[in-house]
């Protein structure tokens, strides 16, 4: 391999090194975009099931270690009652 090869060879891992460093930043950055909670009211949150469904069944849900009852939710802030409801419901596979 002459210098010019070699060259070309460094070029070419060093653009890959950057593309796979600025999807990374990417997707820092998305996780960072989703991270921030709507209020209740703006997704209609009610404290009681919708056609039957309810949050326990819901896959953004995350249940309390300590209360059977109530648990948090990745899309909607505050405490969250497992048989509430509201229009991001999204059933677990
Ligand atoms: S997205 Fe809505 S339905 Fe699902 S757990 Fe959160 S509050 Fe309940």
């Amino acid at each position: 391999m002459d210098e010019k090869q070699a060259n070309v060879k460094r070029r070419l891992i060093l653009v890959r090194g950057l593309g796979l460093a600025g999807g990374c930043l990417m997707c820092i950055g998305a996780r960072n975009a989703t991270a921030a909670k709507t209020s209740k009211a703006a997704l209609l949150y009610q404290e009681r099931p919708h056609d039957g469904k309810r949050c326990a069944d819901c896959r953004h849900f995350v249940a309390a270690a300590n209360d059977a009852a109530t648990g948090t939710c990745d899309v909607v802030d505050g405490a969250i009652n497992r048989e509430g409801w509201c229009i991001a419901f999204a059933p677990r596979i």
